[in-house]
């Protein structure tokens, strides 16, 4: 007698595992959701720290599934990487946080850049370039207020990285490194690559205060930067201590949940507004 219905599941689906079905139904699903509209943006400020100014937002995905309520990327990016349907994904995510970020400077708000994170294989397609600078044109948005966020395990074929990178800057776009110093970090590569920021990982901000090695770590990453004439950014900031850690090693930048989590379009003017933490 089987009393595992996981077992009888197994048995029917042969060579799929339960797992691999799973990621189909979800594909399935993400191509559906894309027709119809259940992807939604939200945004989350960052702050510059000597002024408290806002100074930009990230865009970050979420999937308002009509059964299953809001799913976080980190549940279906890796699907989404996986299948390829991040590129059409990633598509979207680029000219909405555009066409948003137009629309909000259409209402008076105080012009910010919108942070847009790109996926390996979106960085991949020879026609990036191209791409990006069709949906700006379409929304309207000038280049300076688009910023790109990009993490170093992209930029392992230094050639392509350099040639999309080069055309990214002659259209005006920023670009960020996004989890600076978990992934294959080149000083060659910071030398040479024409990048804007380095946005510090939230697993070297975390023990800032606790763990001396994380401290020694971000304090060089912030030095680094500014020699390199680099932005640099803290995120996953969560506490006043980290702050008077951050403000002490002249970072440029924070964001993180002791200001605000990421927030749904509607809230992004009240936090435009003031310009400023409260
Ligand atoms: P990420 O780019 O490193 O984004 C930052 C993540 O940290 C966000 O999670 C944000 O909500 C969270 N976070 C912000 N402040 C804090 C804090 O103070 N404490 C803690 N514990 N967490 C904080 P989220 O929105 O779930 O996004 C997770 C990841 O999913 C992102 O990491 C990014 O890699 C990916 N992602 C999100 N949206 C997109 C997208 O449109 N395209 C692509 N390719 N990836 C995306
Ligand atoms: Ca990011
Ligand atoms: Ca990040
Ligand atoms: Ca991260």
């Amino acid at each position: 007698v089987k009393e595992n219905g996981r077992n009888d599941c197994m048995l029917y689906t042969g060579e799929l595992d339960n797992s691999s079905l799973e990621k189909l139904t979800m594909q399935h699903e993400m191509r559906q959701a894309l027709n119809r509209n259940e992807f939604v943006l939200y945004y989350q400020p960052q702050y510059h720290i000597a002024t408290g100014k806002v100074v930009g937002l990230e865009a970050l995905v979420r999937w308002r599934h009509p059964e299953r309520g809001m799913i976080p990327p980190t549940q279906f990016i890796p699907i989404a990487e996986e299948s390829g349907l991040i590129v059409q994904l990633g598509e979207w995510v680029l000219a909405e946080a555009c066409r948003q970020n137009k629309a909000w400077q259409d209402a008076g708000l105080p012009a910010v850049p919108v942070s847009v994170n790109l996926s390996m294989r979106q960085f991949l397609q020879q026609n990036l370039p191209d791409k990006v600078a069709s949906i700006l044109h379409q929304s309207g948005l000038r280049s300076e207020y688009l910023d790109l966020e990009i993490t170093e395990s992209m930029t392992m074929d230094v050639q392509h990285a350099t040639t999309c990178l080069v055309e990214l800057t002659k259209l005006g776009v920023c670009i960020s490194i996004d989890d600076f110093g978990t992934g294959y970090s080149s000083f060659h590569y910071l030398k040479n690559f024409p990048i804007n920021r380095l946005k510090i990982d939230r697993s070297f901000v975390r023990d800032i205060q606790q763990d001396p090695n994380d401290a020694a770590i971000v304090a060089a990453i912030i030095a680094m930067a500014h020699n390199l004439n680099l932005q640099v950014i803290a995120e996953g900031v969560e506490t006043e201590g980290q702050v008077e850690f951050l403000r002490k090693h002249a970072c440029d930048e924070m964001q993180g949940y002791l200001w605000s989590p990421p927030v749904p379009g509607g809230q992004v003017a009240d936090i435009l507004r003031p310009l400023a933490y409260p």
